[in-house]
């Protein structure tokens, strides 16, 4: 039996696209992840940079897979989304952050806030604000605790069903904020549209920030832009004490990157923080 199995996979090795042959398995794996455990949400600390204070995390999610390892969100994400296993994955990725910040908020008597990622899927085919309110519900956490992450492309997609999607967000209480912001195609007239509390600089524009002038300019047009709006801004992939200071001086609010923290899980981010909000 084990050599017939072995025949059919060089058989479908050699009929098919490797590449589609890869998905598929990589599919079908996906689709066990959340039942087997293997899906984990890894927190980087935010950093206040005028007061050098953590005010939050974003949650990131990580794959353990078994034989691959540590599968990167880039490789899957896009692959939960074409299957809308997106939509039970990322229910669950809001019941822990949100049970998460309860818990570090509790320990150290903060008000430290979650930042997770929304995917165009979950945003547009789902009924996300009955999700987010649900899970706020069921986990006690005040909404203002939670942001959501959304993407300047998958508002893009549709503006008007994005404007209702985010006002009933909202209204609910969350904060959101628009990621990678800088890298898609919107229009800045749109901006005034959408009830966003903050705007987060692509780590692209952050790596080459004391080097590159353009991407200089556009980081300052950027905080420029959300001064004038009342939008804060998060800077993110800060890898040098530089870039940091650079972003601090000119009134960036908040940061994160490997020079504050890399991403870490559980265990080891509530270990930062005992270190961090208990001395
Ligand atoms: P993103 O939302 O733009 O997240 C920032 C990425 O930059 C993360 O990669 C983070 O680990 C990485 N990063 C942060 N600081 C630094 C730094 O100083 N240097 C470098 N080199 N990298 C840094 P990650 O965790 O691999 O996630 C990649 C993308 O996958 C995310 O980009 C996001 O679009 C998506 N993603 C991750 N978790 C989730 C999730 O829970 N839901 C959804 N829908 N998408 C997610
Ligand atoms: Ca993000
Ligand atoms: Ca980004
Ligand atoms: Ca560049």
């Amino acid at each position: 039996a084990k050599d017939a199995g072995r025949n059919t996979y060089k058989f479908y090795e050699r009929s098919m696209n490797l590449k589609t042959h890869e998905l598929l398995l990589l599919e079908n794996d996906l689709r066990h992840a959340l039942s087997r455990d293997q899906l984990e949400l890894y927190y980087q600390p935010q950093l206040d940079l005028q007061s050098n204070c953590i005010v939050g995390f974003e949650a990131l999610l990580r794959w353990n897979h078994p034989e691959r390892g540590l599968v990167s969100p880039l490789e899957f994400i896009p692959l939960a989304e074409e299957t809308g296993l997106i939509v039970s994955m990322g229910e669950w990725i809001l019941r822990s952050a949100c049970r998460q910040i309860r818990t570090w908020n509790e320990e150290h008597g903060r008000q430290l806030r979650v930042a997770v990622n929304i995917s165009a899927r979950q945003f547009h085919h789902y009924d996300l604000v009955h999700c987010v309110e649900k899970v706020l519900e069921q986990t006690g956490v005040p909404t203002e605790w939670l942001e959501l992450e959304i993407t300047e492309s998958l508002l893009m997609y549709d503006i008007q069903s994005s404007i209702e999607t985010m006002m009933r967000l909202k209204k609910l209480g969350v904060r959101l904020a628009i990621d990678d912001f800088g890298t898609g195609y919107s229009s800045l007239s749109y901006l005034k549209k959408f009830p966003i509390c903050s705007l987060k600089i692509d780590k692209s524009f952050v790596d080459d920030l004391l080097t590159d002038a353009s991407d200089a300019a556009i980081a300052e047009s950027t905080l420029a832009l959300a001064s004038k709006m009342d939008l804060m801004v998060v800077a993110e992939g800060i890898e040098q004490q530089e870039q940091l200071d650079y972003l601090q001086q000119r009134g960036c609010q908040f940061g994160q990157g490997y020079l504050i923290s890399r991403p870490l899980p559980v265990a080891q981010c509530t270990q930062f923080c005992r270190e961090r909000f208990t001395e």
